[in-house]
């Protein structure tokens, strides 16, 4: 069973994507810190974003503002 992250929104298919490769977590590797809690809001904006620069060759302003647009539907800031 394919799930997504509810904080970036990424499929998650096997355990080793969960956080702490615990399948019974809500979010992925990428969204976890080395404690494996959940980053906070603009913690995962600044990595996505940083994703996007390093992908797609866009300034760093541009980047934060589309990774804004992509996680705000998601469940985990549902309050933002
Ligand atoms: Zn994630």
């Amino acid at each position: 069973m394919t799930t997504k992250c509810i904080a970036c929104g990424m499929p998650m298919t096997n355990s080793a994507d969960h956080a702490n490769n615990d399948t019974a977590t809500a979010y992925c590797t990428h969204c976890a810190r080395p404690d494996g809690s959940m980053k906070s809001h603009d913690e995962v904006l600044d990595g996505m974003a940083a994703f996007m620069v390093q992908t797609q060759g866009i300034d760093k302003s541009a980047a934060r503002q589309m990774a804004r647009q992509a996680i705000k539907n998601l469940p985990a800031w549902s309050a933002h």
